[in-house]
């Protein structure tokens, strides 16, 4: 059966109630949907009921729901892992791209870009934790980064994207979220104009929320379990 609608409400009220308990306005908080793994039809389900973001990790398994999706008013987020032999495709069907970590992937992404479309919308991923296995950039190396992205035409840099420990207890979101706020707060003292915050998923939206996050990912709340 069916439940996204329902799905959807709910994650819209956490929403709604986690900007409010924090003086946030709620509209300042963008969901989008994490489609990854599920099918197309579950993402008609979400648009008709309203939702217009969705974001994929696996660009064979979003391809399809791209190409096939019957309405063009849907903004696609790409928010996995970027591996080099993917840039152009990705540049050519996504909106955002919420993962990179390195210059050459950001200058491929640029180079691929079609001149007809949009900017690509850029988060840097950065990784808070100390597992080097982890995508992201360290946070010393992020400055650099930010400088070679931002010189690059067809990206507009938008701001930062982290992912953390999912074995994290509470009191290490706050932190790990409240550090990405702080990294995004220097860059922009440093010249940058960083709006984008892209943190929280199901299990931690609302820590993400009152640490400032503009993005949250929402995936297994909106469509259930993934295998
Ligand atoms: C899968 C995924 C999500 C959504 O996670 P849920 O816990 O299912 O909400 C968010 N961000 C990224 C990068 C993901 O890979």
């Amino acid at each position: 059966m069916n439940q996204i609608p329902e799905r959807l409400t709910m994650v819209r009220e956490r929403i709604r109630r986690a900007a409010t308990a924090c003086g946030r306005d709620p509209g300042d908080v963008t969901l989008l949907a994490v489609s990854k793994t599920k099918p197309l039809a579950d993402v008609i389900a979400a648009y008709e009921a309203g939702q217009r973001l969705f974001g994929e990790n696996y660009l064979q398994d979003a391809l399809p729901k791209i190409l096939g999706m019957p309405a063009s008013d849907v903004e696609w987020h790409f928010i996995g892992r970027i591996q080099g032999n993917k840039t152009a495709e990705i540049s050519r069907h996504f909106s955002w791209v919420h993962g990179l970590d390195r210059v050459h992937h950001a200058e491929q992404l640029s180079r691929y870009r079609p001149a007809g479309m949009a900017d690509l919308q850029v988060c840097l991923q950065v990784n808070l934790s100390a597992e080097a296995s982890k995508g992201g950039v360290a946070a010393d190396q992020l400055p650099a980064l930010a400088r070679a992205v931002a010189d690059l035409p067809r990206l507009r840099l938008r701001g930062l994207m982290t992912m953390p420990d999912p074995h994290a207890t509470n009191d290490a979101l706050h932190a790990a979220f409240s550090r990405l706020r702080h990294l995004r707060d220097r860059l922009n003292a440093e010249g940058s104009a960083l709006d984008t915050l892209s943190m929280g998923m199901s299990g931690d939206l609302e820590t993400a929320i009152a640490e400032g996050a503009t993005i949250v990912r929402i995936g297994t709340d909106i469509f259930g379990a993934r295998d």
